[in-house]
């Protein structure tokens, strides 16, 4: 059974896998539209930190938020 995961943006249902080049987002388009509007409302950071599981893991972050049954 593929682990999947929800797409931030668009909140549809994509499989993930350890190469998935948008992870947590289903496309590339999700993923430019969340940095934008990142950018746009947080003008206090201008660049989002590139998304990494390893280092969320490493933070203590609950990667299960991002994952569906
Ligand atoms: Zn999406």
């Amino acid at each position: 059974m593929p682990i999947t995961v929800q797409c931030p943006q668009c909140k549809k249902t994509v499989e993930w896998n350890s190469d998935f080049p948008f992870k947590p987002f289903c496309s590339e388009r999700c993923k430019l539209i969340d940095l934008g509007d990142w950018a746009s409302e947080k003008h206090a950071i201008p660049v989002k930190p590139e998304f990494d599981p390893q280092l969320l893991d490493e933070l203590g972050f609950d990667e299960e938020h991002f994952f569906k049954e």
